[in-house]
């Protein structure tokens, strides 16, 4: 194609790696069992690759003992702990498609991601902070009939599988994964829809377990390298760009806390002598600004990833400086696309290093195409990425329509966000052609929160915007319209309303009571127009 136009191929130079995922783990475990594999800070356990593979390798006969077979739903909805991980690659052993759920979720959610999966067996954390995970499971479980199995993370739950494991031949391992193929659905990871609830993204062990391994061989991992995870396991940064491209590497992964916290991370740096470090911006911003911050020893960090919401420049900058990743990344992508498609390079100017999110990955091709016509625009030009190659998702779980709006016929992923592609292949992210909120690295789309706000009592009608805020990024502004004679909600009842509900990021900070929404002429809501407003309200 065209130079000139926005269209970029990746280097295929280094092969695509053509294994199960179970394969991958198997042969790192064989090149180096001794080597370190796993670090809980909180826990405080170590495992070899040895240990590790024994424990991975008892919880996989355990759930087959239970009757898991491949390509049933075992979900996981926990906060990061080893458990996590080896439930991670216990069923990519036996080839159970684990459904990653987000530990803020809460009954609503969960409850349509049971259902909507079909989840057979679900491992969940008992009590974490105040989220009593038992009581919440309990409420929806009757609602749930395929789910048939809870595994707490606390009591004899995981203990009662692993020994149920033990009355089997573990030779049945190697009968089962005989029978696995790398394009096989292994993972469902939900993500916010604009149509009101989370779609599946269906990934298989060919997606993730190449994207885990490249983002990783960008950043030069060796099995010398010891990486830093704050970043939630649910989403693909930690199961795949971090987890995954671990263990592809022989690497070791640190789990600093289980949920982030800017001084747990640093102290694991010291600590561990972490050498690699991810974050979404919010966590690097929170970082920088620890109080504590000049009095950990972080001379070990070399490299890592910034990704999931745009990256600031000057915050790239001081990661550099300050903290000492002279070789960071910043990755851009989306669960659809398992998830990187562009990257940074070691090698780039800082220029490019810092202000891009880099350029196409390898075996994957992207292209800048204007979002009404679809033909692809000159470099330069702001219009849709689109995103095609071996990572592009299998489709979203059991809604082949919703599949076919996001993927077209010539397998290009239309990822929604506004990007611009210069001489170099370099990208820009400026914009979102979607309706959708980043807060703190979380994705929130709106359509969801206001659906859910319909449910109020005292509310007729809800339209939910972001606007900026210094340390998340954006936060919510819900406008809505209050039932005729009903007194109008105050922003701390709204929230409380929500609590319990709806995941503690899509509870919306500031809420605004108004006659009517501004409209077009054809009965579309300006969102534009009130996220102006909202911010001129909020005196922003
Ligand atoms: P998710 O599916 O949760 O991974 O979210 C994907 C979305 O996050 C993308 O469609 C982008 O809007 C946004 N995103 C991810 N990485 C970046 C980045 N480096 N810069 C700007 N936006 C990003």
């Amino acid at each position: 194609m065209d130079q000139a136009l926005s269209y970029a191929s990746g280097p295929t130079d280094s092969p695509l790696l053509t294994e199960t995922i179970g394969a991958n783990f198997a042969r790192t475990v064989a090149a180096g069992p001794d080597r370190a594999a796993l670090v809980d800070r909180a826990a405080g356990t170590a495992y070899t690759y040895r240990e590790l593979a024994e424990a991975v390798d008892a919880f996989a006969l355990g759930l087959l003992a239970r009757g898991i077979r491949p390509g049933d739903r075992v979900g996981i909805w926990s906060p990061n702990r080893t458990e996590w991980v080896l439930t991670q690659f216990a069923t990519a052993r036996i080839g159970a498609v684990l459904v990653t759920v987000n530990p803020a979720y809460r009954t609503h959610e969960l409850e349509y991601v049971l259902r909507q999966s079909g989840i057979r067996l679900l491992v969940s954390a008992p009590v974490f902070k105040t989220s009593d995970y038992r009581a919440m499971v309990g409420e929806v479980r009757d609602a749930c009939p395929a789910l048939e199995q809870v595994v707490f993370l606390d009591g004899p739950d995981w203990d009662g599988v692993v020994a149920a494991g033990r009355a089997l031949d573990p030779a049945r391992l190697a009968e089962v994964a005989a029978t696995l193929h790398p394009d096989d659905p292994i993972n469902i990871q939900y993500t916010s829809g604009t149509t009101g609830f989370p779609k599946g993204a269906t990934l298989t062990h060919r997606n993730i377990l190449n994207n885990g391994w490249f983002v990783a061989e960008l950043q030069g991992w060796t099995h010398e390298d010891r990486v830093c995870l704050p970043v939630p396991f649910y989403h693909c940064f930690g199961m795949v760009m971090g987890n995954l491209g671990a263990v592809a590497h022989g690497s070791c992964m640190v789990v600093p806390a289980p949920a982030f916290e800017a001084a747990a991370t640093l102290k694991a740096v010291e600590a561990e002598r972490c050498t690699v470090l991810y974050g979404v911006p919010t966590m690097f911003i929170g970082m920088l600004a620890d109080p504590g911050f000049a009095s950990y020893d972080l001379s070990t960090l070399r490299t890592g990833v910034m990704a999931g919401a745009p990256c600031p420049v000057e915050v790239m900058k001081r990661v550099i400086s300050d903290m000492g990743m002279t070789d960071v990344t910043i990755c851009y992508g989306m669960t659809e696309t398992s998830p990187v498609s562009t990257q940074t390079r070691v090698d780039d100017s800082l220029e490019q290093r810092v202000s891009t999110v880099g350029a196409v990955h390898p075996h994957v091709e992207i292209k800048v195409v204007a979002p009404d016509t679809g033909e692809v625009l000159p470099r330069g030009e702001a219009g849709e990425l689109c995103t095609r190659g071996y990572s592009v998702m299998k489709g979203y779980w059991d809604e082949p329509e919703k599949t076919a709006e996001a993927v077209d016929p010539d397998g290009w992923m239309h990822t929604g966000d506004l990007a611009v592609m210069d001489a170099d292949g370099y990208v820009g992210i400026v914009g979102r052609i979607k309706d959708m909120v980043i807060r703190g690295g979380e994705n929130i789309y709106p359509r969801e929160i206001e659906e859910f706000l319909y449910t109020h009592p005292d509310i007729v009608d809800a339209q939910v915007v972001g606007v900026p805020d210094a340390k998340y990024g954006e936060e919510l502004m819900a406008w809505v319209k209050v039932r005729p004679g009903a007194e109008a909600p105050t922003a701390e009842s709204v929230r409380a309303f929500c609590t319990g509900r709806l995941a503690h990021y899509k509870i919306p900070r500031y809420v605004h009571a108004v006659e009517d929404f501004p409209m077009t002429v054809t009965g579309k809501i300006r969102k534009v127009e009130m996220r102006e407003r909202s911010i001129e309200l909020l005196g922003l």
